[in-house]
């Protein structure tokens, strides 16, 4: 039985100062029916943790380096030192306007792994890609990009977010059947590359206007593990709606 994952996505969203708050409200209402996570901005990531108490705390992006003269950069060997065990890696913000690549992700990837940080990997189709149909050949390409390298055992323990570009922000969210058969999709891949074992203990998020009043459809399916959630996240009251949807 995988365990459910509920991570919020703040994005570009939230001051220390309301962190903080935020934080104190939420660890009020979790439970241990799943695990429960914020991915804050890199600013407010000391804070948090220090914060935090079962919450889970996770950075958006890290380097594709460990260091050099990469301006603006934020290595894994400095989110260690504020204590974060986790990273978004792969969002499409960031490869759509960041230019992150398939590349760039299996780096980042590896450089989490080998220091410890638990990566939450992003893949998912553009607007335009689904209309053609390319779903499955798209999020099967950047599951096998963004993993290579690793043992099965390492990708066993990661997480990977399956997020339609186009259900992002968009209050459009995937069906519960279309987000299932692709995440089916992704854990076939996983099985292909890594064995039946490790794509059987390997949790895949949806994300894409998940809201309190569906998340529940898209956990009651086989292959979605739980959610990476935007705009739903941001709010004490719509998130711990959230919350309180997994008690049952
Ligand atoms: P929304 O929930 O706002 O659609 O965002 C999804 C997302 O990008 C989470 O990473």
């Amino acid at each position: 039985m995988r365990k459910p994952i509920i991570v919020g996505n703040w994005k570009l969203n939230k001051t220390i100062a309301e962190t903080l708050s935020f934080i104190a409200d939420i660890e009020l209402k979790l439970h241990d029916h799943a695990d429960f996570g914020v991915a804050v901005p890199y600013l407010a990531l000391s804070a948090a943790v220090g914060a935090a108490k079962h919450l889970i705390i996770s950075a958006q992006n890290m380097a594709f380096a460990e260091h050099g003269a990469y301006t603006g950069e934020v290595s894994v060997g400095m989110l260690k030192e504020v204590g974060v065990k986790w990273v978004v890696i792969g969002h499409s913000e960031r490869r759509q306007y960041f230019g992150e690549t398939d590349a760039t992700v299996n780096q980042k990837v590896l450089l989490a792994i080998q220091h410890g940080v638990t990566p939450i990997v992003c893949v998912g189709e553009t607007l335009a890609q689904f209309d053609l149909n390319q779903t499955e050949n798209v999020v099967r390409t950047q599951t096998a990009a963004a993993l290579s390298g690793l043992t099965a055992e390492q990708v066993a323990h990661l997480v990977i977010a399956y997020e339609p570009v186009w259900a992002i922000g968009t209050g459009k969210n995937a069906t519960k059947e279309n987000a299932q058969e692709t995440c089916a999709i992704i854990r076939s891949e996983v099985e292909e590359h890594f064995g039946r074992a490790t794509s059987e203990k390997v949790r895949i998020q949806y994300g894409g206007s998940v809201k309190p009043e569906n998340i529940q459809e898209y956990l009651a399916q086989p292959d979605i593990d739980g959610a990476l959630i935007g705009g739903a996240s941001l709010k004490v009251d719509s998130f711990t709606a959230i919350i309180d949807a997994l008690k049952a």
